[in-house]
């Protein structure tokens, strides 16, 4: 008899969800149907809007309840708590599927290569997020010990790192934050914040929207030096070529010649300025160094040869994130990405039979939680095509118990979809005792027992 299509995506963020979805609304789904299994190294699903996109960000964080409605669906199955690497390998997905998918996104930091990085105040933008957002496998508490804090990128996580960090934490009470992170906020130090950019305004990685919002905080006072405003004829053409990078370069020249007010938390936005050391005694960060650049014409830089020293007390690297390397897979270690065609992983120049990649793991970490859809779009009309060609490796063990049992019989206390009803409705519960829509749950401990069936 003809039994469904099986297929296991490890990883349940917004491109594995996507994937999902595309696999459920393509023909493969007629008779004699899909059905998917998503495993995920967390306890809850959602990946980066859960565990990235910042609290106060309410309306991107409430694309969940898009995504619930492809996870409510009868052919897909969560395995969450599940970590590919300890609990499951490519080996024992291949017995039970006919195709895997990879959506395993980025959680670390890309390295930055300047003396310093290693003392005490030098943090990674993606810890201090995981920490905000309540990630389970981070320390509870954060050292807001700085009145100057210096923000190195001037991408999107640069402005939600210098948002967080001058905003107070009165205005962030409403939103999801658990209650470690608004105490260690209320204890926050922070009076001035230094966003700094090697390059110019034309060469921003902000997105308009999310620049502007910086502004709309009664605390913050958003600052940029007219200095700061210059284009050559490649930042012109950057301008011209690109709507986004033209609204950005718009807003930063209104705020260059306005004057500046009194709200109590300065915001500083630097440019062309290149950090060259983070400044240490006794240990402790005690400065930034940074050299001046100036346009080269073609949109690029070049050092200028002068140096600033600036009297900052924190350092925090917002300048990419990184893929983890993946056990049984090829991996590219300067683009941090599983080398693929078309989302079907290559190695040694070959496709990997059944074997599939998409969202920040196949693309590097850029681009919006939309734009996975289109790339999960791609890599399930390949996965298709190659079904349909009969070009997908037969497992031996299709039926949907036998992962089951594998997992119980490796002792993985995995959590469900239904599980996460329940720990949606205990936060939903926590949240509400405070006139809240939702506090988070921390601790893993905690979120298992929240999506525990409940016993008796
Ligand atoms: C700080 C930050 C803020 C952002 N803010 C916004 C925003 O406001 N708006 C917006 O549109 N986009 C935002 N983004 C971008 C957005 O988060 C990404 O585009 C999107 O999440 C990428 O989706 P993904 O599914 O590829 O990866 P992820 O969202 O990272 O999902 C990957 C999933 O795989 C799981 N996983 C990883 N390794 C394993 C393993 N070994 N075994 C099992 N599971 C595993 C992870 O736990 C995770 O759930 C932000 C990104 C960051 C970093």
């Amino acid at each position: 008899m003809p039994r469904p299509l099986r297929v296991a995506i490890v990883g349940a963020g917004p491109a594995g969800i996507y994937a999902a979805d595309a696999l459920l609304k393509s023909e493969a789904a007629a008779d004699p149907g899909v059905s998917i299994d998503l495993f995920e190294r967390m306890p809850a699903p959602f990946g980066l809007i859960r565990y990235g996109v910042a609290p106060d960000h309410p309306r991107i964080k409430g694309i969940i309840t898009a995504l619930h409605q492809v996870l409510d669906k009868p052919q897909i199955r969560l395995f969450g708590n599940v970590d590919y690497g300890t609990d499951v390998v490519l080996d024992d997905l291949r017995a039970f599927y006919d195709a895997v998918i990879f959506s395993t996104g980025a959680t670390a930091d890309r390295a930055l290569d300047i003396p310093g990085i290693d003392l005490d105040g030098s943090y990674g933008a993606a810890d201090f997020v995981s920490w905000y957002d309540g990630h389970p496998d981070v320390p509870r508490t954060w050292p807001l010990e700085a009145e100057k804090v210096a923000v190195l990128g001037v991408g999107n996580v640069a402005l939600d790192v210098a948002r967080i960090l001058a905003k107070t934490a009165d205005e962030l009470l409403p939103t999801e934050i658990p209650p470690n992170v608004y105490e260690g906020l209320k204890a926050n130090k922070a009076l001035e914040i230094h966003v700094f950019g090697r390059r110019g305004p034309a060469q921003a990685k902000f997105s308009p929207m999310e620049l502007r919002e910086l502004d709309h905080s009664p605390n913050i006072e958003v600052i940029v030096n007219p200095e700061d405003i210059d284009y050559d004829a490649g930042s012109i053409e950057q301008r011209r070529s690109n709507k986004q990078v033209d609204m950005v370069a718009k807003t930063l020249e209104n705020w260059a010649i306005r004057d500046v007010g009194n709200r109590p938390h300065k915001l500083f936005l630097h440019f062309f300025e290149s950090p060259t050391e983070i400044v240490g005694e006794d240990g402790k960060v005690v400065g930034l160094r940074t050299e001046r650049t100036e346009l080269d014409g073609s949109g690029n830089v070049k050092g200028t040869g002068a140096f600033t020293t600036w009297d900052v007390q924190a350092v925090y690297r917002a300048v990419g994130y990184l893929s983890d390397e993946l056990p049984k897979l090829p991996f590219d270690l300067a683009s941090g990405t599983v080398p693929d065609e078309g989302g079907r992983v290559v190695e040694g120049g070959e496709h990997m039979a059944s074997t599939y990649v998409t969202g920040w793991i196949r693309r590097g970490p850029v681009g919006l939680i939309g734009h996975t859809k289109g790339d999960a779009n791609e890599t399930v009309a390949n996965l298709l095509e190659d079904h349909r060609e009969g070009r997908l490796l037969t497992p031996a063990s299709p039926e949907e118990d036998a992962v089951v049992a594998f997992l119980r019989g490796k002792g993985v206390e995995y959590t469900t979809w239904e599980g996460w009803y329940r720990l949606d409705a205990a936060e939903r519960a926590l949240g509400e005792a405070e006139g809240r829509e939702r506090v988070k749950i921390v601790e893993r401990e905690g979120m298992l027992r929240a999506s525990a069936e409940p016993q008796g």
